[in-house]
C-alpha cells in the first residue's frame, strides 16, 4: 500500500511515503518517510508524539524479544540504507526519567553517536522559547532620527529596511541594556549557520570550566592525572551581552506589600521563592517575561542583617515541600527567589537606607554566588545548545531603599560564567561585598587563571589577573521590573484571605480554624484562589493527588462543574470533617 506522495521539487520524479510504525507501551505510533529520508524524519515524528520521553532513552528493535538499539544509532542514515519497508513495525522502549538525569544521558551517553541537529530536534523547551524562536524579531519602525542618520543620505527606499532584533543601535536609543536571549541566539545562528551552506552547528557555547573527565590522554583519570586536552583553559570574565530573562513583572502590587509585612512588623528580612510563569515581553525585541503569580515564604530566620532559610528544596530523598506539589498542580513554574535587605531611615516618614547603588553594589558577593548555584540548579533547555542546556532563567530580586530612600525592588541575573564557575566550584563569597574570591587550587579541585578587563590608570583596557579578587560586577546582569496596567492576577482571592506561611514571628499562624474561616468568606471557587491557602492544604494531606489537582484547578480556573465535582469527593468531605 505504498501512496504517491508530492513531487520532488523537479515536479518530474513522484516520491514514494512510506509507513513506519512504532509500538511503545503507550500504543502504536505513525510516522511518514521517504526511503531516502534519513531515519531522523520518522524519529522526530516519534519523540512529538512521546512528549514526555527524553529521547536520549529510546532504544529500537524490530521484533518485540529482539536486540534494543539506541535510537542514536539509527540517526543521520536513510529509511531504504536502515532496510525500514512500509509498514515495518519498530518496538520502542525507553526509560521514565527526571529531566536532569535525562541531560547527563545525553552529554555522557549518547553525545558522541547524536548531531547537533538531532538534540536541537529532540530537546523540550519552554513554549515561551518554541514561540520565540519562530519569530523574526525585525523591527519595523518608522522614519526615526536614527534611521535618518544612517540611511537618510542614501536615497527612497532603504529608511523603511527593518532592523535586526540585535541591532546594537537600536537597543542603545532603547535604553535596553542587553539584547534578549532569543535575539542573542538568532544573531549567532546567522553567523555560524548560513542559509544552504553546510551542516548544522549548535550556535550557543556552554562555559565548563571543570576538568574533563572524558579524556582520551593517555594518563590517569583526574585528580590521579591531567594533561593539556582535559585541563580547562584560563578563563577571561566578560560583561554579558545578553540576558535569558528581560522583565520581571509581578501580577498584583499587593504582593510585594504583602512580603515586606513581616520586616514592617519585626524589622527582620525576609526570603521568598517566586512562582508563575514566563511570557513574551513586548518592549524588548524577541524578549521574554517572568511573570510572579505567588511568593511562597519557606521556613526561615530572620536577622536583622540577613536570612538563613532552614527548607532545603528539591533535595533528594526528602518529601517534596508543600509549594512545589502546588505550583505543579497549578501549571506554575519556579522562577526565581525574592529577599528584603531595608533598613529604616530614622526619620519617622517611612523611608529606608540606600545601601545598594553604583559606588558600593548592587548585589553582595553572597548573594552572587548564591544566585550562581541557584541558576545552575535550574538550568534553561535550549535546541540551540550542543549540551540541550543553557544558561537558566532563575532570577534574583532584591527589596531595598532606593537613592530616593523608597521601598523599590531590582531584579538580576548572574551570567552564564558565572553559573560554570558556580558549577566548578571555583568561587566563594568575602566579606567585602564588592568582592568575589577565586578559591584556591586543591587536589581535587583544579583552579585555571582567571582574567576580566580593567580600566588602567590611562584609561586604556588591560586584562587583569582576579585570582583571589574578582569584582562582581562583571558577573551581573540587570532585568527590569513593573507591574501589569491591568491586573489579572491567577489567584483571585485577595492574600488577607488566609495567613501566609512560616510568619509565626509576627504572630501570624495558618490553622484548620482559620481554613474554615476562608472557605466561608467567599464563592466556592474565589475562596480557594490562594497559593498559600493551596499549599496548606496540600500539606494537611486529606486529598488524594488527582482531588489535589481538581481543586488546583478550581482555583485557578474557577468553572462551576468542577467545583461541583471537587465539592462531591470524599477527601474535600474529609477537609471540611477536620476543619469543623
Ligand atoms: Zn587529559
Amino acid at each position: 500500500m505504498v501512496s504517491t506522495a508530492d513531487t520532488n521539487s523537479c515536479g518530474i520524479v513522484p516520491r514514494l511515503t512510506q509507513i513506519l510504525r512504532f509500538r511503545s507501551k503507550k500504543g502504536t505510533l505513525r510516522a511518514e518517510a521517504q526511503p531516502t529520508d534519513l531515519f531522523d524524519v520518522a524519529f522526530k515524528k516519534l519523540t512529538e508524539d512521546l512528549p514526555d520521553i527524553d529521547p536520549a532513552t529510546i532504544t529500537l528493535a524490530t521484533s518485540p524479544t529482539g536486540k534494543q538499539e539506541p535510537a542514536s544509532r539509527l540517526l543521520g542514515k536513510t529509511v531504504q540504507k536502515l532496510g525500514l519497508n512500509h509498514g515495518d513495525m519498530l518496538f520502542v522502549s525507553y526509560t521514565d526519567s527526571a529531566p536532569r538525569a535525562a541531560v547527563e544521558a545525553v552529554t555522557a551517553e549518547t553525545a558522541p553517536q547524536m548531531t547537533a541537529a538531532h538534540i536541537r530536534d529532540a530537546t523540550k523547551q519552554l513554549p515561551v522559547d518554541d514561540y520565540l524562536e519562530k519569530q523574526d524579531g525585525k523591527i519595523k519602525r518608522q522614519l526615526s532620527a536614527l534611521q535618518q542618520r544612517k540611511f537618510g543620505s542614501r536615497g527612497m527606499g532603504e529608511d523603511t529596511l527593518p532592523v535586526d532584533p540585535w541591532d546594537e543601535e537600536y537597543l542603545k536609543e532603547q535604553k535596553i541594556k542587553h539584547m534578549s536571549y532569543h535575539a542573542y541566539v538568532k544573531k549567532l545562528n546567522s553567523q555560524a549557520n548560513k542559509k544552504n551552506g553546510g551542516g548544522y552547528i549548535a550556535p550557543l557555547n556552554v562555559s565548563d570550566f571543570g576538568v574533563s573527565k572524558s579524556c582520551t590522554g593517555a594518563h590517569a583519570p583526574w585528580p590521579e592525572g591531567i594533561c593539556s586536552r582535559c585541563q580547562p583553559s584560563a578563563i577571561t570574565l566578560q560583561s554579558q551581552p545578553f540576558r535569558m530573562v528581560d522583565h520581571v513583572e509581578f501580577a498584583e502590587s499587593g504582593m510585594i506589600n504583602s512580603f515586606i509585612e513581616p520586616w514592617r512588623q519585626s524589622g527582620t528580612q525576609r526570603i521568598g521563592w517566586m512562582y508563575g510563569h514566563y511570557e513574551p515581553y513586548e518592549l524588548v525585541p524577541l524578549g521574554i517575561k517572568a511573570v510572579v503569580e505567588a511568593i511562597y515564604e519557606p521556613a526561615q530566620s530572620g536577622e536583622y542583617d540577613g536570612i538563613t532559610i532552614t527548607e532545603i528544596t528539591q533535595a533528594d530523598g526528602q518529601p517534596q515541600p508543600p509549594h512545589i506539589a502546588t505550583a505543579e498542580a497549578c501549571g506554575l513554574v519556579p522562577l526565581g527567589v525574592i529577599f528584603t535587605d531595608l533598613v529604616d531611615a530614622g526619620n519617622g516618614d517611612g523611608s529606608v537606607i540606600c545601601k545598594r547603588h553604583a559606588d558600593s553594589y548592587f548585589l553582595s558577593s553572597l548573594e552572587v554566588a548564591f544566585a550562581g548555584a541557584m541558576q545552575a540548579r535550574f538550568p534553561n533547555k535550549s535546541r540551540w545548545s550542543p549540551t540541550s542546556e543553557f544558561s537558566s532563567k532563575f532570577v534574583t530580586a532584591v527589596i531595598s531603599g532606593n537613592p530616593k530612600g523608597e521601598i523599590d525592588v531590582s531584579c538580576y541575573q548572574v551570567s552564564e560564567q558565572c553559573e560554570a564557575m558556580a558549577r566548578a566550584d571555583l568561587i566563594e563569597p568575602s566579606i567585602n561585598p564588592s568582592v568575589l574570591l577565586v578559591k584556591e587550587a586543591t587536589k581535587t579541585r583544579y583552579v585555571p587563571d582567571v582574567f576580566y578587563k580593567k580600566n588602567n590608570e590611562y584609561g586604556r583596557t588591560v586584562l587583569q589577573g582576579a585570582n583571589p579578587q574578582l569584582p562582581v560586577d562583571y558577573m551581573l546582569v540587570t532585568l527590569t521590573h513593573g507591574f501589569p496596567q491591568d491586573p489579572r492576577p491567577l489567584f483571585s482571592s485577595g492574600l488577607s484571605s488566609f495567613p501566609v506561611e512560616n510568619r509565626e514571628l509576627i504572630g501570624v499562624t495558618q490553622s484548620p480554624q482559620a481554613l474554615g474561616k476562608a472557605l466561608d468568606s467567599g464563592s466556592a471557587g474565589g475562596a480557594v484562589s490562594n497559593f498559600h491557602l493551596l499549599s496548606y492544604i496540600q500539606s494537611m494531606g486529606v486529598l488524594s493527588a488527582e482531588e489535589f489537582q481538581l481543586l488546583a484547578k478550581v482555583a485557578t480556573e474557577k468553572k462551576d462543574e468542577d467545583v461541583s465535582r471537587l465539592v462531591a469527593s470524599e477527601g474535600w468531605n474529609n477537609l471540611l470533617l477536620i476543619i469543623q
